[in-house]
């Protein structure tokens, strides 16, 4: 059954951006998604990513969702549309820098821990607030909100409780927002495959969503 229709229709009333997660499957099946009109793909790898480009039209607007290694910033700094795991500042210093050799503005997320299980990558909720004002240091960069991700269970009373959290997370981080950001700080990326209805519920307004769609 194709789900695209009826999944686009429910996030587009709900003004939900829909990041079609197309890691693992080929160009072919990338097309028939667009060939319905999705343009918006994210892929968590980005020799993967930049494979897929060369083989897919030119107006689809790539995302990077995954965890990204600063020494290959350099590959989709000429194009990307939006990185979803800014995990340290380091990172995103160099995508300044590089954003800036291509006379680009790229615009990022921050991926913050929100999941009680030991999860790799994230920044620490805390120490964000604390340090807020280094991330808005670059000037080629434009952070435009957060990105989380729960923690894999069954168990819908603990990612209930993670994404009340980053609900009320993002409220309070605004607050430390400088004022001439603010208006550009708006983006929830909070949902996937088996939780996005909640996420919706919980306030996101950016879902990736992957397995439900291939
Ligand atoms: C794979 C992936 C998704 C999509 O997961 P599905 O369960 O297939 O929808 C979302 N976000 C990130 C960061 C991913 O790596």
């Amino acid at each position: 059954m194709n789900i695209y229709p009826s999944l686009k229709a429910f996030l587009d009333n709900n003004n939900v951006t829909l990041v079609a997660v197309s890691k693992t499957q080929p160009a072919t099946v990338v097309q028939t998604l667009y060939d319905q009109g999705q343009r918006v793909f994210g892929e968590n790898r980005v020799q993967e990513l930049c494979d897929k480009k060369e083989q897919l039209p030119n107006d689809i607007q790539w995302h990077l969702i995954g965890h990204l290694q600063k020494n290959k910033v350099k590959y989709i700094a000429p194009f990307i549309e939006m990185i979803h795991s800014i995990d340290s500042l380091d990172l995103l210093e160099k995508i300044d820098k590089e954003a800036a050799k291509n006379d680009r503005i790229i615009n990022v997320l921050l991926q913050v821990k929100i999941a009680q299980e030991e999860s790799k990558f994230g920044l620490n909720p805390n120490e964000l607030i604390e340090n807020i004002h280094q991330f808005y240091q670059f000037k080629n960069v434009r952070i435009q909100g957060l990105m989380g991700m729960g923690t894999f269970t069954n168990d819908i009373t603990i990612t209930e409780q993670e994404f009340e959290f980053f609900k009320n997370y993002f409220n309070q981080l605004s607050d430390y927002i400088p004022d001439d950001h603010k208006e550009s700080f708006t983006v929830k990326s909070l949902g996937m495959s088996g939780d996005y209805k909640l996420a919706v519920e919980y306030g996101s307004n950016m879902v990736r969503i992957g397995s439900l769609l291939f």
